[in-house]
């Protein structure tokens, strides 16, 4: 493997940290820079030393850059609601110092109270954040998750609930973060991709494995599942992004593998994808 940042084909490629969540910050920031990548998307358990100023001083040294912060969000009450407040304003925070331009919301569950309400809460509770991102030019990025995860993760479970969501407050600093892996089986995703276009500010990628062993950790990487990422990327890409996408895959085995191994493998995976979104722009 000889690539390096310079080349178009990997140069919007990012690492999401979930992809090598037992290596150390080190390993994968060293892993990407010895490959060329220039983007990694940083988790917040995952700072150097509990550090956000020491993990941008890592990434600066290396020239790697944020593509995005995980995570903001749960906003459906799933924790006391000023220490829900107080978190998401720190994570706005950390996502500045950090020199990343988005910060990734996992709006939070469906709850007893179901999951009108739990849209709601989501609402109310982006709408509070919203001054805060804009004070540290931060664009919060709501994810929808499969409906799997509507009892554990998020309420928003359809792209076009994210879309309504976000053209509703439309405002600069929201958007949308799109994930192959939360929205491949929707009939409708063609059309739903070019709605969220305008808003579209991330791209996660994840393959769906057949069959799924895990519900959390049990995604693929590109390429061993039954996704048509091409499609789908190629769709985002006539919506006019033409930002970073990101490798986020949780899965056990490739958690057992080292970061340079992982991060080799995705970039390989990816660079025929990437050239094909760079066609389709
Ligand atoms: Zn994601």
């Amino acid at each position: 493997m000889t690539a390096s940042s310079t080349q178009p084909t990997t140069a919007r490629l990012s690492i999401n940290q979930a992809t090598t969540e037992t290596s150390s910050t080190e390993e994968l920031l060293d892993a990407c820079a010895q490959a060329g990548v220039g983007y990694v998307a940083p988790w917040r358990h995952k700072f150097i030393d509990g550090d956000v100023r020491r993990t941008r001083r890592a990434l600066d040294a290396r020239s790697i850059r944020a593509s995005s912060l995980c995570r903001g969000g749960f906003f459906t009450g799933t924790r006391p609601p000023a220490e829900a407040a107080s978190d998401n304003r720190r994570a706005v925070e950390e996502a500045a110092e950090l020199g990343s331009p988005v910060l990734v919301l996992v709006c939070g569950p469906v709850t007893e109270t179901g999951a009108a309400a739990a849209l709601e809460a989501i609402t109310r509770g982006i709408e509070a954040l919203l001054p805060h991102a804009i004070d540290h030019d931060v664009i919060l990025a709501v994810e929808p998750f499969h409906p799997m995860f509507a009892a554990e993760r998020s309420a928003i479970i359809r792209l076009d609930q994210a879309t309504d969501l976000v053209t509703g407050l439309d405002h600069p600093n929201l958007g949308i973060a799109v994930d192959t892996y939360h929205v491949w089986w929707d009939p409708d995703l063609a059309q739903a991709l070019e709605r969220a276009s305008a808003k579209t500010v991330a791209v996660h990628v994840a393959d769906w494995l057949v069959p799924t062993q895990s519900l959390l950790q049990g995604r693929g990487l590109p390429g061993d599942g039954i996704i048509d990422l091409a499609g789908i990327l190629e769709n985002i890409a006539r919506g006019g992004y033409d930002g970073p996408v990101e490798v986020e895959v949780l899965n056990g085995e490739v958690w057992s593998r080292q970061a340079s191994d992982v991060v080799l493998d995705v970039q390989q995976r990816l660079m025929p994808l990437l050239e094909r979104i760079g066609a389709a722009v």
